[in-house]
């Protein structure tokens, strides 16, 4: 068995190419490095089922040999990367989710998109399930990350539709761990560096926003027995506990000894942050046997540990 990972060398993707060689595929994994490091695939050097190829699958993607499955995770991801490059954030949401589907229908694989609750904008509908179709502002700037992934789960479902490609749609919420830039501007790398800094943790707006992290070895699972599934509707995968941002700036500075407590900014926040996220994981549970196990406080002792060695 032979997998197509584009943005293999991202937070989520490169977690996915050792998952799919730990279960004995071989891997090929796309990446145009732009928001994916190298750092995070470098240990996979040498391995002789592993292959990376520098590409941005914007433009024509060609691989030679068989592929069984086609996991679709390149863009980028966080809000201060897709408002730096929104335009190539559309582009890879709409060509490259055209050419990764592509691959699929020429290979005759499997595809998973990599969707994303914020194809529910600022819900309100809450706790989110699939059936909500969302809030989204198409002119704010939030918007080219929105609706370049909607586009792509449109597209996907239309591919299996007209050419009865074999497709599913993964609708990822918060996640975090290790591998995540320390630069990207998330609150997880941010509220972690800043507390290892001995800095005040900066909470964008009053901090009453919500959020639900998940552990990225959750999620990964999730993923993975999503795409061995017959499910081709959208299943959201994430970690229903619900946290303020604020409460979670008081948990990291706790988990971290971090005298320097909380600076609030209020006109940090960007326009159409969403108010409250929590994943309804009903469908999850039912269709792939699946939940989280990881609690917050462990995955923020390994996600710090990572970050130690690089802060
Ligand atoms: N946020 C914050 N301080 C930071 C970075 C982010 O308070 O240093 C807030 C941000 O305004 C949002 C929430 O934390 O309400 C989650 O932001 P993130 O960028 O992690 O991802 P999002 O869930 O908004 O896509």
């Amino acid at each position: 068995m032979r997998v197509l990972i584009t943005g293999g060398a991202g937070f989520l993707g490169s977690h996915l190419c050792d998952r799919f060689l730990a279960e004995g595929y071989e891997v090929v994994a796309l990446d145009n490095l732009i928001t994916g490091k190298v750092d995070n695939i470098a240990h996979l050097a040498g391995n002789d089922r592993f292959r990376f190829i520098k590409h941005d699958v914007s433009n024509y993607i060609f691989i030679d040999g068989p592929i069984d499955a086609v996991l679709h995770f390149a863009s980028p991801a966080s809000p201060i990367d897709y408002l730096k490059y929104p335009i190539q954030t559309m582009k890879v949401g709409a060509l490259g989710s055209h050419n990764a589907l592509g691959v699929a229908k020429a290979k005759g694989a499997r595809f998973l998109l990599a969707s994303t609750s914020e194809i529910y904008g600022d819900p309100l509908v809450h706790p989110q399930t699939e059936d909500y179709a969302g809030n989204v502002d198409t002119i704010g700037p939030r918007g080219v990350y929105d609706e370049a992934k909607r586009f792509a789960e449109s597209l996907t479902m239309a591919y299996h539709r007209e050419h009865g490609i074999d497709t599913r749609i993964v609708r990822i919420f918060n996640t975090y761990g290790p591998r995540m830039n320390l630069k990207d501007g998330r609150v997880v790398p941010n509220f972690i560096a800043q507390a290892l800094r001995g800095e005040p943790l900066t909470v964008y707006g009053d901090g009453s926003q919500t959020r639900s992290f998940c552990f990225y070895a959750d999620l990964i699972e999730g993923i993975y027995r999503l795409l061995n599934s017959d499910f081709t509707n959208p299943v959201n995968i994430g970690n229903p506990h619900e946290v303020t941002i604020m409460e979670f700036a008081h948990i990291v500075n706790q988990v971290t000894d971090n005298p320097a407590g909380i600076v609030v900014k209020e006109e940090a926040r960007i326009k159409g942050d969403p108010e409250r996220r929590q994943p309804d994981i009903s469908r999850a549970h039912k269709v792939l046997d699946w939940e989280p196990k990881v609690e917050l406080l462990d995955g923020l002792h390994e996600t710090i540990k990572y970050f130690r060695t690089r802060v």
